[in-house]
């Protein structure tokens, strides 16, 4: 096979566009609605609703808005209000998924909260549901978890929902990554009390930003919609009696995200066999591909793999870079990713843990077997390393861009698999 480099950038995702978008936002131009009001929000809300199984949706700038709002109305509900100046979940422990985006977690930090991180389950790469159980026995009292879904291969955040509601807990779930993938024929968003989507511009359907809040309870939509909107109260001036945000979506914005909702089939489909190709290439390889949990069936977002901890190299990871001693018959995800860029290809390390980062060093953490302070400790107190750490360690996101050829794709196997020789 000739193997030069790939004249343009194979990406890890990038937006895919068809023509109907520009459609919505030629009209949204030309009737002057480009603001925050418009016919394509009011469509996205209900398309958004529709497709995730929940009964309203609130189009927002992005994802994290929505993960905000949500985090801050579970406070206020929780808690009461809280004081001005003072977020929602002030003092109070929230369980949080360990291995994500820290946009999953921010917005509890944002409102006061203290995450636990909550340990990855080596079965799916999502948060661990016996490792919730277990931080629920140590800390009965915490009323609220953040649970996201893996690059769109969820977990069973059905039994994550039903440990919520065992512990009288509310669950908000980050499904920024999964429009569109199931568990048990339910669709990935309508598990949580609260569910946010995201329509960044690397994710299966892009407006190039947005999100989307979803709910059953129109209390919380309303809500929603009036803190997005800087919280005005009704009255015929600008009257305040909570703080507020300038959360919501552009009417231009949900044009892009209306016209994409008629393709995110086509996308999973194609995402699929992207992941399909890669399973099938590796075959022989010592390698593993993102699980699929049974009774899941994912979007196929990121395809990814990690390594049979046999054929890794020594590599060694600081806070900033990373090193590896090449080894015949062996390889790690830096090798990977460096030959992969040296072919003008994108692929990315597994999301860091949250546990592993320095900013939550002292933040708690919690395993299957028991609970650990830090990463440093984690180790000394037990020696082998945590799921989380374990998948970071040797694990890589592969190019996933739904516009790569099967020609290009069969090469970037081919680069791969010369890692191991
Ligand atoms: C992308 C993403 C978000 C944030 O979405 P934005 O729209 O970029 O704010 C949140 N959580 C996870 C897991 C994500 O992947």
């Amino acid at each position: 096979m000739k193997m030069e480099k790939f004249e343009n950038r194979i990406w890890l995702a990038s937006p895919t566009m068809h023509g109907d978008e520009m459609k919505y936002v030629q009209q949204a131009y030309e009737t002057n609605w480009m603001s925050t009001v418009g016919e394509n929000i009011n469509e996205v809300e209900r398309i958004a609703a529709q497709k995730a199984q929940m009964q309203y949706g609130v189009a927002l700038s992005c994802g994290t808005a929505a993960l905000h709002l949500a985090v801050r109305h579970a406070g206020e509900t929780l808690y009461g209000k809280a004081p001005i100046g003072q977020g929602a979940l002030a003092g109070k422990r929230v369980f949080c998924s360990d291995m994500t985006f820290d946009a999953t977690v921010n917005p509890v930090v944002y409102e006061g909260g203290i995450p636990v991180f909550i340990d990855t389950e080596a079965e799916s790469w999502n948060m661990d549901p016996v490792a919730l159980e277990k931080a629920f026995e140590f800390y009965p009292d915490v009323k609220l978890v953040v649970s996201a879904e893996l690059y769109g291969f969820p977990g069973r955040m059905d039994l994550i929902k039903e440990i919520c509601q065992k512990h009288g807990a509310l669950l908000v779930e980050d499904a920024a990554e999964a429009m569109g993938a199931t568990v048990c024929g339910k669709q990935c968003g309508s598990f949580g009390d609260y569910s946010a989507i995201s329509y960044n511009g690397n994710k299966i359907i892009t407006g190039s930003a947005g999100g989307c809040l979803l709910t059953n309870d129109i209390e919380v939509a309303n809500k929603a919609r009036k803190w997005s909107t800087q919280a005005r109260e009704n009255a015929p001036w600008y009257q305040h009696e909570e703080v507020g945000y300038n959360y919501r979506m552009s009417n231009v914005i949900a044009g892009v995200v209306r016209g994409q909702y008629n393709y995110l089939e086509e996308h999973i489909a194609q995402k699929k066999a992207i992941y399909e190709r890669y399973c099938e290439g590796f075959k022989d390889l010592p390698v593993q591909m993102n699980p699929i949990v049974k009774d899941t069936e994912p979007n196929y977002w990121l395809s990814g793999m990690i390594i049979d901890r046999d054929y890794m190299c020594k590599q060694v990871r600081d806070d900033s870079t990373a090193l590896y001693i090449a080894e015949t018959g062996k390889t790690c995800p830096t090798e990977i990713l460096e030959t992969l860029a040296s072919y003008n290809a994108e692929g990315r390390p597994i999301w860091k843990p949250m546990h592993m980062q320095p900013m939550y060093r002292m933040h708690e953490f919690i395993t299957r077997s028991g609970s650990a302070r830090a990463k440093t400790n984690a180790y000394i107190a037990g020696g082998a390393p945590d799921v989380g750490a374990d998948i970071f360690e040797r694990g890589l996101c592969l190019p996933s861009d739904n516009k790569m050829t099967p020609e290009q794709q069969a090469i970037i196997i081919e680069i791969i698999k010369g890692c191991f020789q």
